[in-house]
């Protein structure tokens, strides 16, 4: 539905996206994840038509934005960044003008404008200014605007920022609810939401693709066995030094110290090796109690500093 190839923004010395190249299936929900400048909103713009590229071609349903951008903003609906809301415009008007500017066939507008209202549960507000109302309702507004001329593409740019808990919630919902219908392509600098929403992740950083899997897959090629968290009574400096001297031991850190003599420390091992027997063995040659010990998961979030930080050390 979306292909994107070799894509490549220029600002001066600046590459804000660097090649990048991927393919959005139909019906796909593909997650967008990278630090503040990494070059989400960048690549979004360009898919959209509203930059454009250095180099580097973007297709959507085979249309070229370039060659064809009429047709490729039919099929998009866009959730920019900062929601394009006129303040003084009650939510219906601003819906029934977003539905001119869209130039959607005139007949559908009441029917199609209430069906939005309604699935982005704004219809009770249709009255209000779009001023008087909070951030979480500005935000469905700006999802209803996207979805007008029902486009088969969604790009959402950070759709949750700024919002309180409850209202993330919400709209997370929405958003899976719309991904049976539509592809969509969402940004986010926060893990939890894409693996709650995407079925696809591509983590971004500084321009380039770092990795691109399934949320799963990318918890699965890192080894979850590797690393532990163990709380050990004994001397932090002498437990830190045997536990140190075990074989296939990277490092040991001490995460938090309870009280005297009694600490938790994380421990990273060679990705092989499961050193938890070593470690019994070992803290009780030296007469240390192990009162906890637990594999450390790496959450989507370690996996994403890992990355991220591998590319920095690589520069
Ligand atoms: P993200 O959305 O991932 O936070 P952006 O795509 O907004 O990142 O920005 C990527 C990089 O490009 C950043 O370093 C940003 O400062 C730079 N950038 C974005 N827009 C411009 C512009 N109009 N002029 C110069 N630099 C820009
Ligand atoms: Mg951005």
């Amino acid at each position: 539905m979306i292909e994107i190839q070799n894509l490549t923004k220029s600002y001066g010395q600046i590459k804000a996206v660097d090649d990048i190249s991927f393919k959005v299936e139909k019906g796909e929900i593909l997650g967008f994840l990278g630090p503040n400048g990494a070059g989400k909103s960048t690549t979004m713009n360009i898919i959209t038509g509203f930059i454009s590229s250095t180099a580097g071609t973007v297709k959507v349903d085979g249309y070229d934005i370039m060659e064809n951008p009429r047709e490729v903003k039919k099929r998009i609906g866009y959730l920019p960044e900062q929601p394009p809301l006129y303040m003084d415009m009650t939510v219906l008007e601003y819906l029934n003008f977003v539905y001119e500017l869209k130039l959607v066939d005139k007949k559908q507008r009441r029917t199609q404008i209430s069906d939005i209202m309604e699935l982005t549960k704004i219809a009770h507000v249709k009255d209000r200014l779009i001023k008087n109302l909070s951030k979480g309702y500005k935000q469905r507004v700006g999802l209803a605007q996207s979805l007008v001329g029902s486009p088969d593409v969604l790009i959402l740019d950070e759709p949750t920022v700024g919002l309180d808990p409850k209202q993330i919630i919400e709209i997370r919902k929405l958003i899976k609810a719309l991904g049976k219908e539509h592809t969509i392509i969402l940004s986010s600098h926060i893990l939890p939401e894409v693996s709650a929403v995407c079925e696809k992740v591509i983590i971004i950083n500084k321009g380039k693709i770092a990795a691109i899997d399934t949320p799963e897959n990318l918890s699965k090629g890192f080894d979850s066995a590797s690393k532990l968290s163990a709380t050990i009574a004994g001397p932090t400096n002498s437990v830190q030094s045997h536990i140190q001297e075990i074989y296939g031991v990277k490092y040991v850190d001490v995460i938090s110290e309870k009280e005297k003599d009694l600490a938790s420390y994380v421990i990273e091992a060679d990705k092989s090796l499961d050193i938890r027997r070593p470690l019994f063995f070992a803290m009780a040659k030296a007469g240390y109690p192990i009162i906890e010990l637990k594999p450390m998961d790496m959450t989507l979030e370690d996996i994403f500093l890992q990355i991220t930080t591998e590319e920095k050390e690589a520069e």
